[in-house]
């Protein structure tokens, strides 16, 4: 039967949406659009396939006390009259955590729910909108499939060195391992990597995920060796508002000698620090780079140094660089950071041809640089598209 797919991606303060025809092999959602804002200034955005901008009707009502929950109340009949005369076949959902056990994309039953809410610890910030998404769905069309795809299984393909912390074997067993995150967004870039690098895809690629949250993955016959997350979202690169790898002796200072409690310092960590924190102006990119502050330009600095020395720690794991891909927000737009980055990285080879890079191309390496530097968009909601369809194929594997 043909009909619509319709994915969601619920995040701490936006919800992402696209609605796909069932039988098009194309990556190109029908509608795609998103609710950004939500718990300050809730903003309905919605285009089609063509580009035109669609009436947010109800959801133009949304205000300062929209929560996910009412923002989800309205945007489900608003999408029902928006998948034209096609029937919804399934939803599917960017779900952060599958923890160990659910390593591919999966059909969502009640026990697979308590699976879910039991990895909540482990993504407190992300996994329950995820959560609360599913629940809304299923209470408004309890009869549509819902699918959960991961952002955690891309990189379950990864030797075990390269998931362990050097912690008590006990902690280890108990689950205490680095599982990595934006898996979606990688797998995407791995399986469009044959149209952009030929043989060459399957040598040894860095994809560089820098958007609000920020990540490094190294793939070796495109999949993941290695990346730069670890047990949560918080590991490795700089990012908006989260500080990236730091000292754990840090965290035992503000709670042994500062006197801060968990949620304090939580908050320092996933809120107060990353850019927003070193800048003390903003988390966005864009807004620091358009600043003359001296401290937006030592963020950004800071965030390429950082993410500099994250690519380097990654190279062993696959013991060479051929390819460099930069992808999300400030990795496909932002020629400044892509250049800081690269700045960094001639010892491995990597040389960029600045024009280029500044025009966005998609090749934006020199001719003579033995690393081929590319800016490929990432589209997570095809992969879970994409899910959805296997899924109602053969709901078994
Ligand atoms: P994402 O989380 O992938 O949506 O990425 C959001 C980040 O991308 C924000 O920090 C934006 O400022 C940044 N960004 C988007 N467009 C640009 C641009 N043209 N130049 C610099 N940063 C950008």
């Amino acid at each position: 039967m043909t009909g619509a797919f319709l994915t969601i991606n619920a995040g701490s303060s936006s919800i992402k949406f696209a609605v796909f025809d069932s039988d098009a092999a194309s990556t190109k959602p029908r509608i795609r659009g998103k609710v950004a804002g939500i718990g300050t200034t809730p903003v309905f955005s919605a285009r089609t396939a063509g580009g035109g901008a669609l009436d947010a009707g109800a959801l133009a009502s949304l205000d300062v006390l929209s929560g996910h929950d009412a923002v989800i109340a309205l945007l489900l009949p608003w999408l029902a009259t928006h998948t034209g005369d096609r029937p919804l076949l399934a939803v599917g959902h960017r779900v952060v955590h599958g923890g160990q056990d659910l390593t591919g994309p999966t059909l969502i039953s009640p026990s697979v729910l308590e699976q879910l809410e039991r990895l909540v610890p482990l993504a407190p910030l992300h996994q329950p909108h995820n959560i609360a998404a599913i629940r809304a769905v299923a209470k408004w069309q309890p009869d549509v499939p819902q699918v959960a795809c991961f952002d955690t299984s891309f990189h379950r393909s990864q030797d075990r060195l390269a998931q362990l912390f050097a912690l008590p074997r006990a902690l280890t067993d108990e689950g205490i391992i680095r599982y990595g995150f934006h898996g979606l967004s990688y797998e995407y870039i791995s399986s469009v990597l044959p149209d952009h690098l030929g043989d060459r895809a399957n040598g040894r690629v860095i994809v560089a995920h820098l958007g609000n949250g920020s990540s490094m993955c190294a793939m070796k016959d495109r999949k993941s060796a290695a990346t730069s997350m670890g047990f949560t979202a918080l590991d490795g690169l700089m990012m908006g508002r989260r500080c990236g790898a730091l000292d754990p002796g840090v965290v035992l200072y503000l709670m042994q000698d500062k006197g801060l409690s968990a949620p304090e310092i939580e908050d320092i960590l996933y809120k107060q620090s990353g850019l927003l924190g070193v800048s003390a102006i903003s988390n966005d990119m864009q807004v620091l780079q358009d600043s003359e502050n001296p401290h937006a330009q030592e963020a950004i600095d800071l965030f390429c140094y950082r993410a500099a020395s994250s690519l380097a720690a990654l190279v062993p794991s696959i013991g060479g660089l051929d390819a460099l891909i930069f992808t999300a927000g400030i990795g496909e737009n932002s020629a400044m950071v892509r250049k800081l980055i690269c700045d960094r990285l001639s010892w491995l080879g990597a040389a960029l041809d600045d024009t280029a890079n500044v025009r966005n191309a998609v090749q934006i390496s020199s001719h003579q640089s033995p690393v081929d530097i590319l800016v490929i968009p990432t589209n997570e909601e095809a992969v879970v598209a994409r899910a959805c369809s296997t899924l109602l194929q053969s709901p078994t594997s």
